[in-house]
């Protein structure tokens, strides 16, 4: 009986102490970057060689790893060895992005397929890793289209890059062009902020979204450009995810996870997708510096 007391007395005890709470493990964002070695339009006296230096040199500095996609079939003569060349040096990895970045939904498997096929020749001698990344994360509207490329990538050994987060980065590329091309600089501010602002959107609800239905920070996958915007604001944009606590790892090392399962192609899709579920700031159009 005296120890049934103790033994509820410790039990009492126990419930009134509140416990600390558990510490979240700090949440974990993987790098992608798309469309080596040309991305968008460039502002005047910028060449795609000095954005991927840039790029590199803030991922360094960052000590943040980051994974490429690339298109052999894009930028003028020589620009994708020079580029390539350079993140290949930096030690970065890249992988198949299609030849020509065509969309499946648009051109159908067979060609969707010669083009993951002509893009491999390319570049697995200059040291692709068996990656893809679906042009406009398209995998097939139609299931059996989908299914049949999903079968394509597996007998050819590829992994399937997911994608967790995105805020749009793409669409501040071509206005940031237009405005420094008219030297208008508080427009350029103006792109600057609602930049990080989408970042930030993007990044807030998808770890909400992520809670919600895990319980829990999944890793998240981000989906970035090489582009003349994206190299411009990457200090600020990696700042940025520092200060909400997030940590640099690999897209290999995100992928682990479970909630990454359908990246292998052998399993049935389709890719997990965005994570947010609601929508971001409107992103800046043709209405930017369009004079
Ligand atoms: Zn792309």
């Amino acid at each position: 009986m005296a120890r049934r007391s103790a033994r509820l007395l410790m039990a009492a005890l126990l419930a009134a102490i509140p416990l600390p709470a558990l510490a979240d493990a700090a949440p974990q964002i993987a790098l992608t970057f798309d469309d080596i070695p040309a991305h968008s339009l460039l502002p005047p006296g910028e060449t795609r060689v000095a954005v991927i230096d840039r790029i590199i040199a803030e991922l360094k500095a960052a000590r943040a790893p980051a994974f490429g996609f690339a298109n052999a079939g894009k930028g003028e003569p020589g620009e994708l060895d020079a580029v390539l060349a350079r993140w290949s040096e930096a030690g970065l990895p890249f992988g198949n992005h299609g030849y020509n970045h065509l969309n499946l939904d648009a051109v159908g498997e067979p060609t969707f397929v010669a083009e993951i096929d002509r893009n491999d020749a390319e570049l697995a001698p200059r040291g692709m890793k068996r990656w893809f990344r679906y042009p406009f994360l398209a995998e097939g509207k139609n299931p059996a289209v989908r299914d049949a490329v999903r079968k394509a990538l597996a007998d050819r050994h590829y992994h399937i890059a997911g994608v967790s987060l995105s805020f749009d980065d793409w669409a501040w590329n071509e206005p940031y062009s237009r405005c420094a091309t008219q030297g208008n600089q508080s427009a350029i501010a103006d792109l600057e902020t609602r930049y990080l602002d989408a970042a930030r959107a993007d990044a807030e609800a998808a770890r909400a979204a992520s809670k919600a239905r895990f319980g829990r920070d999944v890793p998240y996958v981000l989906l970035l450009h090489i582009g003349a915007f994206d190299a411009r604001m990457l200090p600020r944009l990696l700042d940025l995810y520092r200060g909400m606590g997030f940590q640099f790892i690999t897209l290999e090392q995100a992928q682990r996870d479970k909630f990454y399962a359908a990246t292998d192609p052998r399993e049935p899709g389709p890719t997990p997708a965005l994570l947010r579920t609601t929508p971001l700031p409107p992103k800046p159009g043709a209405e930017v510096c369009s004079r």
